[in-house]
């Protein structure tokens, strides 16, 4: 074969494999553990712990947490399909269908995959779907929103928001809580570094997404009426730090939801995630300039 056709068939694959993914098109990794919708919203959603399956092929792992995330996965389906019927996209969302005792996919590999090849394989998927989301969404975009969502069993029913500071931290005076160096420890740093004197109302002032969350019947933490949450709080695991780092051009948080009325029924599913919609379409465009372009709802 003439070199320089060699030469094109190999930009050719080079460049399929950097477009691999079409917009509302559903990708699995290997053995379909690891669930990806590839989306053209600004905005990264998953869902590590909701996940059922149980294949022989992948050892339990012995040490960790193994707390099952009930519903989180149907949580994520429903808020995927709000979006759809309010934007005709999709946002990238990404799901693991695998049991947590088998697999951690909001833990590093070591303690995540517990040294299995296989698990090892899938969780790559998940991480690795989550870089190709946002890789999309800043080619699109320039940048992006990132939430991690899981469920908690704590005993306050309220969302959890973990920005990746301590609870205790929360209390800090305003003038701590502004100081670069700590805003550069959270999550939402890709943004809020430019308007540092802006940052405690983000966390637990009425621009925050705990607020928002609040003011449409959502109690949250931390809010404008609950500022520093109470213990136990989940502050924000693996990913939301991970995929929230200066390179990545994305911001985003951790939400530990409460169950009842946020994920135990259909129906709960469905209006939080009018809600949740509805919330975060307003958060993206304050606070990040980004548009999810929701038509008005049908009234019925
Ligand atoms: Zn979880």
């Amino acid at each position: 074969m003439p070199r320089i056709l060699i030469a094109l068939l190999l930009f050719m694959a080079s460049s399929q494999a950097d477009e691999a993914y079409v917009p509302s098109k559903t990708y699995y990794g290997r053995n379909h553990y690891v669930e990806y919708i590839a989306g053209s919203l600004p905005f990264v959603l998953s869902a590590p712990h909701g996940g059922r399956e149980k294949p022989d092929e992948l050892p339990d792992r012995e040490k960790g947490t193994f707390a099952f995330d009930t519903n989180t996965l149907e949580l994520a389906r429903a808020i995927d399909d709000e979006l759809v019927a309010r934007t005709s996209q999709h946002p990238h969302v990404i799901i693991c269908q695998v049991t947590r005792k088998k697999i951690d996919c909001n833990r590093e590999i070591v303690e995540g995959a517990a040294g299995n090849r296989l698990t090892e394989q899938s969780w790559n998927d998940f991480q690795g779907f989550i870089r190709s989301a946002q890789k999309s969404v800043v080619g699109q975009y320039g940048k992006g929103f990132y939430i991690d969502l899981h469920g908690h069993g704590h005993a306050d029913a309220r969302l959890e928001l973990g920005y990746g500071h301590d609870r205790a931290q929360f209390g800090l005076t305003d003038a701590e809580l502004s100081k670069p160096d700590f805003i550069k420890k959270g999550t939402l740093q890709f943004f809020a570094l430019k308007n540092p004197s802006a940052y405690p109302a983000l966390l637990h002032g009425p621009q925050s997404f705990g607020a928002l969350m609040e003011k449409s019947g959502f109690p949250s933490t931390p809010s404008a009426a609950k500022p520093i949450p109470g213990e136990p709080y989940f502050n924000g695991g693996y990913n939301i730090r991970t995929h929230t780092a200066p390179e990545t051009h994305f911001a985003g948080f951790q939400i530990e939801s409460n169950s009842k009325g946020v994920r135990d029924t259909d129906a709960s599913r469905k209006h939080f995630a009018a809600v949740f919609v509805e919330q975060l379409a307003i958060y993206m465009e304050a606070q990040m300039g980004l548009k999810l372009p929701l038509k008005p709802k049908k009234s019925k």
